[in-house]
């Protein structure tokens, strides 16, 4: 399968903020942003700021997303094309459906600190949904799905260093989570106002929908 390859932390320096793609270390003082706050590449710091088109906003927008949810070009038009079919306002749907991918519930509920460690998880077989084994990151779980970390994998380093790192940082309204017993529950659908994402969707919807 195709996968991205780049510096995560240069796609955070190209968009100019932080996309949180490196667990603990995008909290620390070591992370790229705080250090070299301008765009990477031989003339990164030369570049003197132009005042951007609209097709610049958008398209920038875009990556900034896609970056964030750890995407590939294709596979976020594909969720945009779903998005835009589903009755209500397109941006919204689209990221509640970001929301929703399995990769991103296990970092939210705190089992992973980077989506990228929650993908991984995934991918590995660690985690249950309803008792059974998903294995695909890109799986969109519903309302009342209950999220379970393997117990075979409940000793697993990562998993533990995870919970005990990221609870710290909250939950969002719609999950609930038993850290004790490594569980997650889906409450109930995202609406916008919960998804604590600094990103203006309604962009990509304009760029895509040319
Ligand atoms: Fe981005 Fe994290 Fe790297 Fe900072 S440490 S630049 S937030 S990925």
């Amino acid at each position: 399968m195709a996968r991205n390859i780049d510096s995560v932390c240069r796609m955070c320096r190209r968009e100019g903020v932080k996309l949180f793609l490196k667990g603990d270390r995008c909290f620390k003082e070591k992370c790229a942003i705080d250090r070299r706050a301008y765009i990477p590449g031989q003339h990164g710091q030369a570049r003197r700021p132009k005042k951007a088109s609209n097709y610049q906003l958008q398209l920038r927008e875009k990556q900034k997303i896609k970056r964030m949810y750890g995407l590939l070009e294709k596979q976020f038009r594909n969720l945009y094309e779903k998005a835009a079919r589903r009755p209500g306002i397109s941006g919204h749907n689209l990221m509640a459906m970001l929301e929703t991918r399995l990769d991103n519930v296990v970092y939210r509920m705190g089992f992973a600190k980077s989506r990228a460690q929650a993908r991984q998880l995934v991918n590995h077989g660690h985690v249950r949904v309803n008792g059974n084994k998903v294995d695909i990151a890109s799986y969109h779980v519903r309302v009342g799905d209950e999220l379970t970390v393997r117990d075979k994998s409940r000793q697993n380093v990562n998993v533990m260093d995870a919970m005990e790192s990221v609870l710290g940082r909250g939950l969002p309204g719609w999950l609930q989570v038993e850290p004790a017993s490594f569980t997650g529950r889906v409450a109930q659908w995202p609406t916008r106002e919960m998804i604590e994402q600094d990103v203006n969707e309604q962009l990509v919807i304009e760029l895509y929908s040319k």
